[in-house]
């Protein structure tokens, strides 16, 4: 997982400031639920394209059946995948920086004691209370103080390879299934119609959902979404057409 480019599950950000009434830990469920959501429109938004562009070309309902669960089972693996290396990367990372941290902690307590309280001023306390705090938090759980403070990570919750490839593949097969389905189950005539219908709504859901979650403002992501999704199947379904003529 890159976390700050694409899915921001398991992402710490140091530097940011909270928003108000959340701790941490709530905002980690957030993050996890608004990756979630963001995987969902992902199969969304490629099965539609795929489904339509095929149904652009034929009529024919099992080959846009095996383009739509191929589809579907490919994006779920690489969604899998991308997920699996990128969280990989960053726990290996994370699990290396506490270990510097701990080697630390052990080598040079009272240096990085003074650290801490050296980083502490830097929030806002003065020297004597960020002294004092510091002092408290190294007799409690040094590393998780360092790690915390420091490096912007809770010990306690690296964030497993597995796990996130797993909630990737099921949030874009739950999204995938959508456009499926219905262009599956829609009369011939008005397959196309009803799939576009009720992918720009599902759309218009995910992005309202998605917005609220990372408190954005949800009208210019419901446009965008659905807009973006009216593009893919625009393009594909053009493409589709293009081609189904000439075979
Ligand atoms: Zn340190």
């Amino acid at each position: 997982m890159t976390p700050k480019a694409r899915h921001p599950a398991s992402a710490t950000h140091p530097g940011e400031p909270g928003q108000p009434g959340t701790s941490g830990g709530v905002r980690g469920r957030l993050n996890w639920l608004r990756a979630g959501v963001m995987g969902a429109n992902d199969g969304v938004v490629s099965t539609a394209g795929l489904v339509v562009g095929v149904a652009g070309a034929t009529t024919d309902q099992g080959s846009i059946a095996i383009a739509g669960v191929s589809g579907l089972v490919s994006g779920a693996i690489s969604m899998a995948a991308g997920e699996y290396l990128s969280t990989s990367t960053q726990r290996d990372s994370e699990l290396a920086m506490l270990d510097t941290e701990r080697r630390e902690l052990a080598e040079q307590p009272e240096a990085e004691r003074d650290e801490l309280a050296g980083l502490l001023v830097e929030r806002g306390m003065s020297e004597e209370v960020a002294r004092e705090a510091a002092e408290q938090m190294m007799a409690r759980d040094p590393l998780a103080a360092h790690a915390r403070v420091e490096l912007g990570i809770d010990p306690d919750d690296i964030t497993n390879p597995w796990a996130a490839a797993f909630a990737s593949a099921i949030s874009f097969v739950t999204g995938a299934a959508l456009p499926l389905l219905v262009i599956l189950l829609a009369p011939d005539d008005t397959r196309v119609l009803i799939t576009v219908l009720s992918v720009l709504v599902a759309l218009a859901i995910t992005g309202f959902t998605s917005a609220t979650l990372g408190y954005a403002p949800r009208p210019r992501a419901v446009v965008r979404n659905v807009v973006g999704g009216a593009l893919a199947m625009g393009i594909t379904y053009a493409i589709g057409s293009a081609l189904g003529t000439q075979v």
